[in-house]
């Protein structure tokens, strides 16, 4: 059974960013103002999250790590209205079945922290009195180690999965509003550095001057426009024309309801017609699209990354024809 729960759980967490994506939307949903992500060797030894959001209550100490606990759905009906990351009660069990699991947590009501270890099934093996704050700190320890295939995979991209990690850092970075982020790297040789940090503006605008600077802000226009029934979208898209773009699409970085998402044929989209005119580049783009949570499905991959939507080519056509206005206004 135990090995059961370990394949399964290396399907949700299938590789580092995907870890820390977890905890990161964790310290999100819980009204974080700062997160502070501190990876050892690049996360390879270690990984830590760490929040100043609402805490755990000790109600939910013992069941935290188990197989689909959740605070945040009650009832099958509230997917349908889901705002929060994390609905499926998957992730801190499956972190626990793959690596070892730690949580320090203090909620306003406790005048004092506590600190817990977990088993890999998610029992907690040990609880005890911690100074801390009002917050959270996930640590995980030796990620995949209980998978050892994927152990030795894990090490062998260990570069490559920490350059993924700080994408999907910049990409929250980017569309939280007033949420600080701040990312640490501790190896052997150097100590502790600071690989990103950002201020927790209130705007999308301030956010992208932090990540990317004011030259490239200055080659971005707005994009806001409405694409249909009650579907908004709001960003920012490189200015027509070469010079403004960049040499690899590096710095697109797309949302529905500010959540990260890949969406493959929204990508090509902007590419192609911003490309068509008349530049060899790739197009900056940030954009987020703002639709009912009722007309689109993010449960079709484990990482919610993919999505369906329930109109998708009404909603391509009308994006296709406002990013036209914009890269080839002669055409339309
Ligand atoms: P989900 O996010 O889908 O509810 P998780 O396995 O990610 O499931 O987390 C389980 C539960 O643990 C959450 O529902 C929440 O109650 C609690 N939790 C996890 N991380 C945090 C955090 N950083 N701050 C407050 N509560 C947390
Ligand atoms: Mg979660």
């Amino acid at each position: 059974k135990s090995a059961v729960h370990r394949i399964c759980s290396g399907q949700v967490i299938f590789d580092l960013s995907s870890a820390v994506k977890e905890l990161v939307e964790n310290s999100l949903d819980a009204g974080a103002t700062t997160v502070e992500v501190a990876l050892q060797c690049y996360g390879e030894k270690s990984f830590k999250v760490a929040d100043n959001g609402s805490g755990i209550a000790p109600s939910n100490f013992q069941a935290l790590a188990l197989k689909h606990h959740t605070s945040k759905i009650s009832d099958f009906s509230d997917l349908n209205s889901v705002t929060t990351f994390g609905f499926r009660g998957e992730a801190l069990s499956s972190l626990c079945a793959l690596g070892k699991l730690t949580v320090e947590t203090r909620t306003k009501d406790e005048p004092v922290g506590t600190r817990l270890e977990f088993a890999h099934s998610g029992v907690v093996t040990s609880e005890g009195k911690t100074a801390r704050p009002v917050g959270t700190a996930v640590t995980i320890e030796n990620l995949f180690s209980t998978l050892p295939v994927r152990s030795k995979e894990f090490s062998r991209n260990i570069r490559k999965e920490y350059a993924k990690v700080i994408a999907l850092l910049n990409a929250y970075a980017l569309i939280a509003k007033g949420v600080r982020i701040v990312c640490t790297n501790t190896t052997g040789k150097n100590s502790k550095m600071v690989v990103l940090r950002t201020q927790g503006s209130s705007s999308l605008k301030d956010n992208i001057i932090t990540a990317f600077g004011l030259n490239t802000f200055k080659c971005l226009d707005s994009f806001n426009v409405t694409i249909a029934d009650g579907c908004q979208t709001e960003g920012f898209l490189s200015k027509p024309g070469p010079g403004s773009g960049r040499n690899s699409g590096d710095r697109q970085f797309f949302y529905v309801n500010g959540r990260p998402v890949d969406m493959p044929k929204v990508t090509k989209l902007v590419n192609e017609l911003y490309r068509s005119s008349n530049s060899k580049q790739y197009p900056v783009a940030i954009l987020n699209l703002c639709i009912p949570t009722t007309s689109y499905d993010v449960n079709v991959t484990p990482d919610k990354r993919k999505i369906f939507f329930a109109s998708e080519r009404a909603i391509l056509l009308s994006l296709r024809e406002a990013i036209e206005n914009l890269y080839c206004p002669q055409q339309c």
